[in-house]
């Protein structure tokens, strides 16, 4: 069964892990935000990309949530003894990452050719793909600093002031990368992973072409809100800043005409016939997923789900 992941960091990095851990059942490939993706000290860090890789290949620190496990901070610290800026916490491994991978996009590579050969290095089975080979930015509007890059936003100001707007810089122009189109027209299902839907699923589906070609498909979303609160991030206050209440009703609404499906926690099984009743198929199970075990639990949960079918579903219709 061909299954289409689409990422953000944390929360999507940890069901792509769930159904990779199906293959090989599932032919996984996984599409990741580069709206995150950024320039530091001349190097290009794409945050959420090198969440899913550690992940899948069992790098990552299991503690953060990001970055490498084993990790060490040489370099920054003897950056922050130079004077230089240290809000970014870069690792010494991680470090290595991103001086490869800027010296191959300056010699001309794709980013989707370096996440590849990554990928293989790592011993990573899934295909991983970034939503696009071009430049895309995420930029939050805030009432307090105006518009700031967003890890401006998220690292250097702890996701802290009020969001009022989101904008992807670049993405009318950016393409999908080389595979993108092609894993979703050929996928028996597309999952829309627990990632924040604002700023990590969004600029995925702002790419040419992927809305409207996840329509016409099987798609089932998680939902990152879990009792009107995040796991981790800045979700559900974006939510509420946004005059929204932070349900997984919010997340059908904001996906909506998208869904075939909603896989929500059971501690928000109150929501489940006001989803149902616009006609998506609605799955209340545990969504927290503390270890490798829940990960795969979930997928394997998901892909059962994909199978049902009820004939007394009402019509799908907009909210
Ligand atoms: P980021 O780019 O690292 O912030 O990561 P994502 O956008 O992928 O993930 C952030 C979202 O993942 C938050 O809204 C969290 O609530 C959600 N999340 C993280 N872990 C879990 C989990 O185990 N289950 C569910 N349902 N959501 C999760």
């Amino acid at each position: 069964m061909k299954v289409t992941v689409l990422a953000g960091g944390v929360g999507g990095a940890k069901l792509a892990h769930g159904f990779a851990l199906c293959q090989p059942d599932v032919c996984l490939t996984v599409i990741v935000n580069t709206g995150d993706d950024f320039e530091h000290f001349g190097l290009r860090i794409c945050p959420d990309l090198d969440t899913v890789c550690y992940t899948l290949a069992g790098l990552a620190n299991p503690q953060t949530g990001w970055g490498r496990k084993d990790e060490t901070f040489e370099v920054l610290q003897s950056i922050g003894e130079l004077g230089g800026p240290t809000w970014f916490r870069l690792g010494d491994k991680d470090l290595a990452t991103h001086l490869e991978r800027t010296r191959r996009l300056r010699e001309g590579q794709r980013l989707s050719e370096v996440v590849n050969e990554f990928c293989r290095g790592w011993g990573i089975r899934a295909r991983v793909l970034p939503m696009s080979d071009d430049p895309v930015r995420t930029m939050v509007k805030t009432r307090e600093y105006g518009w700031l890059g967003f890890q401006d936003y998220f690292v250097r100001h702890a996701c802290q002031p009020t969001v009022q707007e989101f904008a992807f810089e670049g993405i009318e122009q950016a393409l999908p990368a080389a595979g993108v189109l092609e894993a979703l027209e050929s996928s028996d299902l597309i999952v829309i992973a627990p990632s924040n839907p604002w700023v990590s699923i969004q600029p995925i589906l702002s790419v040419r072409g992927v809305a409207s070609l996840i329509q016409s498909k099987k798609a089932i979303a998680v939902s990152p809100i879990i009792q009107g609160q995040t796991i981790k991030g800045p979700a559900a206050k974006m939510y509420r800043e946004l005059g929204i209440e932070p349900s997984p009703l919010a997340v059908a609404q904001h996906y909506d005409a998208l869904l075939w499906g909603l896989v929500i926690d059971e501690f928000d099984r109150g929501f489940e016939s006001t989803i149902k009743s616009s006609g998506i198929m609605v799955l209340s199970t545990n969504t927290i997923m503390h270890n490798e075990q829940d990960r795969h639990i979930l997928a394997k949960k998901i892909l059962a789900f994909s199978k049902d079918s009820n004939p007394n579903q009402p019509q799908r219709r907009e909210f």
